[in-house]
């Protein structure tokens, strides 16, 4: 299909559905729903896909579905929204505020929702039309915030036999209109550590007598950061901080069991895959000499997002071609986390960050707050976007990196 034809698709597709999909949105703000008891979410999404001829097939939980739009053999590309809302007070002055207390679509998962179901609205017309080359499985994911719910898709056969997957975010840093794309990594690894300590107690006139453990506790806080700065590339930006540290009830009572607790930040993949060896490798080398025994609790949180060039590439020819070619802007990997990149762990694939400030208003709201709102042309713009990336993939048409024309379908 030309390009100029499927715009026009697009546009009278919009025409007809865009208020529906707003009232959509503002559905699911008024009822948010927590990391895997999104099931009112679920249904709702299952029922208008149903609707449209499609057969989606919910996760065995009752939270998050799955639906493939089209068949036959070519490239199968996968599209993932989440749809989980925070544990946080809406504190907007908006007809559509949150109904629910303590609950709120603040990182804007409503949004990606609403986009990833006009997206497959659309879809599924164009694959009764025939015009398809191949499948698009549209992934509504659970529990992102947790996270987990990417590996609860990826548990259930999810992502199996998917070339590419694509998925964004909204960014309220960023006008309407706009799409925010990086090469590499786009978001970063957080992992948490507890670290406990025990040797013999004692009185602190006698420290010889026991392995004086909050002198060695301090030398682990201390020593551990530093040593591992110097063992891991710095570009890693790969940063161990206590935010917990515990030992003791008495000045003149050594303890015999201690605690520290901290995060382990991480802006590249390898070293993150690296971290949990080197980290207790390097606390058994500080603690020997002390004579304590300490164990390392570790904990993974997700690994970075790392883009695809290819993919961001795909991602840029559909903006261009469905927004303008002034559309796409650059972005930076931010010290945030997302459980996009699981996924990204086995397939290719990009994640972009959606403009949704408005421009006019001058305000730039922040996710996670109670106050965050976007503005609602993003969700026909999102539509646009996936809809023009999928195809793009599907037609597998990839020009030279950095050029971005308006290129036709086969
Ligand atoms: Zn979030
Ligand atoms: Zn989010």
């Amino acid at each position: 299909m030309q390009g100029r034809e499927l715009r026009g698709e697009l546009d009278a597709f919009l025409a007809e559905a865009e208020r529906e999909l707003k009232a959509f949105r503002r559905d699911l703000h008024m009822h948010p729903e927590l990391a895997f008891a999104e099931y009112r979410t679920t249904k709702l999404i299952a029922a208008r896909l149903t609707a449209a001829g499609l057969f989606p097939s919910i996760l065995p939980r009752g939270t998050g579905l799955i639906c493939e739009v089209g068949s036959g053999d070519g490239p199968l590309i996968a599209l993932r929204a989440d749809i989980d809302a925070l544990p946080l007070q809406d504190e907007k002055d908006a007809p559509y505020r949150s109904t629910v207390p303590g609950a709120c679509h603040a990182c804007g998962h409503d949004v990606h929702t609403t986009i990833l179901l006009g997206t497959a609205l659309f879809l599924a017309q164009q694959a009764d039309a025939g015009l398809l080359p191949g499948r698009v499985r549209l992934i509504f994911q659970p529990a992102e915030e947790l996270p987990g719910g990417a590996l609860e898709v990826m548990a259930h056969g999810g992502i199996t036999g998917v070339d590419r997957i694509f998925g964004l975010h909204c960014d309220p840093r960023v006008d309407v209109g706009q799409v925010g794309l990086k090469s590499g990594p786009i978001t970063s690894a957080c992992d948490k550590l507890a670290i406990r300590v025990s040797g013999p107690g004692g009185h602190t006139a006698r420290p010889h007598l026991t392995a004086d453990l909050v002198f060695a506790l301090a030398k682990i806080l201390t020593e551990l950061p530093a040593a591992l700065s110097r063992r891991v590339d710095p570009r890693s930006s790969l940063s161990l901080v206590w935010g917990r540290v515990e030992a003791g009830t008495a000045a003149n009572a050594i303890p015999d069991e201690g605690v520290a607790e901290g995060t382990v930040r991480c802006l590249d993949e390898n070293a993150w895959h690296s971290a949990p060896d080197l980290i207790k490798a390097l606390l058994e080398s500080v603690a020997a000499p002390y004579g304590i025994e300490a164990t390392m609790e570790y904990t993974r949180g997700v690994p970075p997002v790392v883009n695809d060039d290819a993919c961001v590439q795909m991602f840029a020819e559909a903006a261009a071609r469905a927004l303008g070619d002034g559309s796409v802007v650059p972005t930076q990997q931010s010290l945030g986390g997302e459980d996009f990149a699981w996924y990204l762990e086995s397939i290719p694939g990009a994640f972009a960050r959606l403009g949704t400030r408005s421009p006019e208003s001058g305000v730039t709201y922040d996710i996670h707050q109670g106050t965050f709102d976007v503005d609602e042309r993003a969700i026909a713009i999102g539509v646009r976007l996936m809809t023009n990336t999928a195809l793009t993939a599907l037609f597998g048409q990839v020009t030279e990196p950095g050029s971005v024309p308006l290129a036709q379908h086969a």
